[in-house]
């Protein structure tokens, strides 16, 4: 079991519109513009809403509709930074990415184990997701402290080598980057 419940699926209204300001984007087939990291992208509103939203795809900005942060964005705003925005102080957009790059990992690691779950696993493994998932959701609150010192390789490694243990259920398994 998660030891803490997690959302891992996103949820906007609860989110400072991480993604539509923190990250950089290249001109492609995949957004219509250049973006550079921590610069409001200008299809977002004063209430944090895409004024492009229904027309992404057709105004090219497909990757943003392929984009999903898992529930890390509206974790980051919520639980590690408590609410804040950087609206307020422009000065969290980057601790605020920095934040969001390590919690979207966290967050698809903990996803791809709970769809382990779903295999009929041995007591043994199933202890083992257990302790995974335990190391990814500690019982404390994320802070930016924690993240930055998190060892998101080591554990994804962790993770990777678990869900390649898996393979008689499902065949070639998922497995992320370290
Ligand atoms: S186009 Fe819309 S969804 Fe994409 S980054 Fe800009 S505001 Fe966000």
């Amino acid at each position: 079991m998660i030891s803490r419940e997690v959302d891992l699926a996103p949820e906007c209204e609860s989110c400072a519109a991480l993604c539509c300001v923190v990250f950089a984007f290249d001109k492609s087939g995949s957004f219509g513009i250049d973006k550079a990291a921590c610069e409001v992208c200008p299809n977002l509103d004063e209430h944090d809403r895409c004024r492009i939203f229904d027309k992404r795809s057709e105004l090219g900005f497909g990757g943003c509709v392929a984009y999903d942060c898992h529930g890390a964005g509206q974790r980051v705003t919520r639980e590690v930074f408590k609410g804040k925005h950087w609206r307020n102080e422009p000065a969290l957009k980057e601790r605020m990415g920095e934040a969001l790059s390590i919690m979207r990992r966290i967050h698809e690691l903990l996803l791809l184990l709970a769809s382990a779950r779903r295999f009929p696993l041995s007591i043994e493994e199933r202890q083992r997701l257990d302790d995974l998932e335990d190391l990814l959701n500690p019982e404390a609150e994320w802070t930016e402290k924690t993240l930055q010192n998190y060892p998101i390789a080591e554990v994804t490694g962790q993770v990777n080598a678990f869900l390649r243990s898996l393979r008689r259920h499902a065949g070639p398994s998922s497995t992320v980057r370290t």
